[in-house]
């Protein structure tokens, strides 16, 4: 059973080379059972055997308790100590990673720019009542960058409906463009714009030259930019080498797309479970027994792909923030929604603009801030509710939600009463009353502090249930 210690192993300082091998070798086990279509049946008639046959030596305990759904549920309320040591130690890389994408989108995704801070703090507070738990799994990254224009790969899930490749930026004919439009964006942004990927509706291995381009921005940021590639196994050894370059000087968690049977058996002849330990490899074949798509993009609409479920709401879009196309010099204002015919892939764009060089790109870069991101909303702004957001008053307080997602409160405080709650609530259903107006009218009618007012209303805006100043009211909430 284990000795207990747990440790990072994405930390470079993880020198633990047993430790290290243990955790690869239970994560090598896992994706055989959830990708490889006859592991389950052999593993369960014979653990060792196939464990072997893989060529892993990682105990088949350890291995039932993470995959095995009865072992899972007879282990879950034991004590760490009770757990077999690999399993455990797999425990803790899970909770590494969940750690690790909590902290950048409450932490190193935060743009140090004021209103683009609240702008994007609104649209993740939104997303909480629009799409629940999806939500957790989105970080809202205020930027990304785009390399080329379209991808060669045409997946038939395509969540963000990429089209066809049709152009690619080479480095050469960019580099001073490229180290211009990085430096801005740090200035403007700060740290949080090395959060970027050098992908999106892209795929990052179409450029032949990405490697040039994540150099630079390793200089800039001294951050390697995550990589989603479903192009690993087109030049191997370009991959191997990316990721054993990239691992060395900058750990953190890449990830492939896994687009058939054929090149995950490829991935596991080329790759050792350890050059893999910082590789998350997503299943998108057909034959992988845990195989689902999020219904968004072409996924939507493509009746051969199996999605999680057949309803709208769902995205996979995760920037709040600025997409920049160095192929086609453009940069979108985007940010994520449930998918649906007005928005097929779960984003709503908020602008898109080109530009012609690096000053030209600062220029619009501020001006899509300040047209569209405010750090507070002026007082005298006519205030309307977001539609499709149910408000409830309760007797904490308010309640408020979207059908089948998270419920959230606003509780009364000892200086905030319900009753105010719910009077500001009635205030807002009534639709284009401004802060002051609402302050007004409720202190002639209850005696209501106007502080307490405004306090209580900048925390509607800040949970995102108020419309941008931007947005067209349409028919209001319940
Ligand atoms: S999912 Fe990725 S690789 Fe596949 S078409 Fe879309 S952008 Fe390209």
């Amino acid at each position: 059973m284990s000795d207990g210690e747990i440790r990072n192993v994405i930390s470079p300082a993880c020198d633990d080379a047993e430790y290290v091998r243990e955790v690869a070798q239970a994560k090598r086990a896992l994706e055989l059972w959830t990708m490889e279509p006859d592991f389950q049946e052999a593993f369960l008639a014979a653990p060792e055997e196939t464990l072997a046959a893989h060529g892993l030596s990682v105990d088949a305990l350890s291995v039932k308790v993470l995959c095995d759904h009865e072992t899972a549920l007879a282990y879950k309320d034991k004590p760490p100590a009770a757990w077999p040591r690999a399993a455990l130690r797999y425990r803790g890389f899970l909770r590494e990673k969940i750690m690790s994408r909590e902290r950048m989108a409450r932490e190193d995704c935060v743009p140090k720019h004021p209103a683009f801070r609240a702008w994007r703090l609104r649209q993740r507070n939104r997303c909480w009542a629009e799409l629940g738990k999806r939500n957790e799994s989105l970080i809202h990254v205020p930027l990304a960058f785009e390399l080329d224009l379209g991808c060669s790969v045409g997946c038939p899930f395509c969540g963000v409906m990429a089209g066809k490749l049709q152009k690619v930026c080479r480095y050469d004919e960019t580099a001073a463009l490229w180290k211009g439009v990085l430096t801005i964006t740090r200035e403007i942004i700060g740290d949080a714009a090395g959060q970027a990927t050098c992908y999106y509706a892209t795929e990052p291995l179409d450029n032949p030259d990405y490697e040039k381009f994540a150099d630079d921005f390793f200089d800039v940021f001294g951050i390697a930019p995550q990589i989603t590639t479903a192009a690993a196994m087109r030049k191997p050894e370009r991959t191997k080498n990316y990721l054993a370059e990239t691992l060395r000087t900058y750990r953190r968690v890449h990830r492939f797309s896994v687009l058939s049977l054929d090149i995950l058996h490829r991935i596991f002849e080329t790759f050792t479970p350890e050059e893999l330990l910082c590789v998350e490899l997503l299943p998108q074949f057909a034959e992988a027994p845990n195989n689902r798509f999020a219904s968004a993009g072409r996924a939507r609409k493509n009746k051969a792909v199996r999605v999680e479920s057949q309803e709208d709401g769902n995205t996979i879009s995760c920037i709040s923030g600025f997409i920049v196309n160095m192929a086609e010099k453009s940069v979108r204002l985007v940010t994520p929604c449930g998918a649906s015919e007005a928005c097929p892939t779960g984003e709503i764009l908020l602008a898109k603009e080109t530009f012609s060089d690096a000053g030209d790109f600062r220029r619009l870069l501020v001006s899509l801030i300040d047209r569209y991101m405010m750090a507070e909303f002026p007082k005298d702004q006519p205030l309307w509710l977001r539609p499709g957001i149910s408000l409830e008053k309760t007797a904490e307080g308010i309640a408020f939600f979207r059908a089948k997602t998270l419920r959230l409160k606003f509780l009364a405080t000892d200086d905030l009463s319900p009753a105010l709650y719910h009077d500001v609530l009635d205030k807002l259903r009534a639709g284009g009353k401004s802060a002051y107006d609402i302050a007004g009218e409720l202190m002639e009618e209850t005696g209501a502090f106007p502080a307490h007012v405004l306090f209580i209303l900048k925390k509607f805006e800040q949970a995102g249930l108020l419309l941008e100043p931007y947005e067209t009211p349409g028919p209001s909430s319940s």
